[in-house]
């Protein structure tokens, strides 16, 4: 079998189960819109845009591609797919109404949480008989549960991304800026064999470190600061996410302590990442710790979130979250102490839940505190 004929059996296997759960769930209707739902089930890799593509994966019958005519040449073989390409002045809409509506006068559809709006008004028009509501929650029941290659490629982007975190050590950090360093830490990235992420990275200095989502700026990183580093990059589609926080020259005893308490805290919610506890118990170990130590109003976000084609996905580490852990989910555990015009901690690894029940690190760069000059 060749690399192509495996992705297409992997996805035809992935839209059959998801036919199953629509049968149990009595949804007549999947519209995967471009998004990783299009391409965990389809494998395209397709762009969003005025002109809608959109997968449809009935309950009854084969799934059907509805797709721009000038997009039909980059795409992989679909097997069994029926594909209807429409041109400049055609009915997207109307082609996708009389698809969804072949089996069923009044269809339960399910549509992308990222669908264009101005889509998906268009075709409640067109089906005015339908009723619609997010994919994620039947989705999310097939891509939290990611498969041994999954993991795989989920662990090796790991790896990688530990060795640029190794690399970007070598560097001195004071007198240069926050978007100079991130520029060394994606070329880094990059020289592992990743390709870039769709987001950050963050380098967050100083004062600018007690903001959890700072991206790079212009500020320059002077002795004493504390660098908040959040970066990532992707591997097959799948994603890498790390946060470790160095420090520049000797740090006080503040950020020592404060730095114990986010570390200790992080290793508690990995212990208590076990299969058959609820998501909201992860939160809940990192949570408690970093009360006990007094900086409860300091931890301004959740513990965690899923991860796999997404960078954020399901299962959300998060107080009120009752999902139960099971062998294969992913995830991040991410507590922080952010210091308003001091400073902020954060350390950051991806688990995996493997069969025995306990988590195991994608990423492992050290979390001692790293000074750096
Ligand atoms: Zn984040
Ligand atoms: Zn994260
Ligand atoms: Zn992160």
């Amino acid at each position: 079998m060749t690399n192509k004929q495996r992705d297409q059996h992997m996805h035809e296997e992935r839209r059959e189960r998801l036919r199953h759960l629509m049968v149990e769930h009595g949804v007549d209707a999947c519209l995967a819109t471009p998004s990783s739902d299009m391409f965990y089930l389809a494998g395209i890799a397709a762009h969003a845009s005025e002109r809608p593509t959109v997968l449809a994966v009935l309950a009854s019958s084969e799934s059907t591609l509805v797709v721009p005519q000038l997009e039909t040449s980059g795409l992989p073989n679909l097997g069994a797919t029926r594909v209807i390409a429409y041109g400049e002045t055609g009915d997207p809409a109307g082609t996708l109404a009389d698809v969804v509506r072949e089996k069923n006068d009044r269809p339960l559809v399910a549509i992308s949480d990222t669908a264009y709006a101005s889509h998906l008004l268009r075709l409640q028009l067109a089906l005015p008989t339908a009723a619609f509501q997010p994919m994620t929650p039947l989705l999310r029941l097939l891509r939290m549960r990611k498969t041994g290659q999954e993991i795989r490629v989920l662990r090796e982007a790991g790896n990688r991304i530990d060795r640029a975190f190794q690399a970007l050590l070598e560097e001195s950090f004071a007198e240069r800026t926050e978007v100079e360093i991130g520029e060394r830490l994606r070329k880094r990235v990059r020289d592992e064999g990743l390709s870039d992420a769709a987001w950050g990275p963050i380098v967050a200095s100083g004062p600018n470190s007690a903001s959890p989502h700072h991206e790079a700026a212009d500020r320059r990183i002077a002795d004493g600061d504390a660098i908040l580093l959040d970066f990532g990059g992707q591997l097959e589609g799948y994603q890498a996410d790390i946060t470790r926080t160095i420090h520049v020259g000797e740090p006080s005893e503040k950020f020592r302590h404060v730095y114990g308490v986010v570390r200790e805290a992080q290793e508690a919610g990995v212990n208590a990442a076990r299969v058959g506890a609820e998501a909201q118990a992860v939160d809940a170990a990192t949570r408690d710790m970093i009360a006990a130590a007094g900086f409860a109003d300091f931890f301004i976000h959740r513990t965690g979130h899923g991860i796999g084609l997404d960078v954020h996905e399901e299962p959300y580490i998060v107080a009120g979250n009752s999902t139960r852990i099971d062998p294969g989910m992913a995830f991040s555990v991410e507590p922080g102490v952010y210091l308003p015009r001091e400073f902020g901690v954060r350390i950051e690894d991806i688990v995996v839940m493997d069969g025995t029940g306990g988590a195991i690190r994608c990423t492992e760069a050290r979390r001692d505190l790293v000074i750096v000059g």
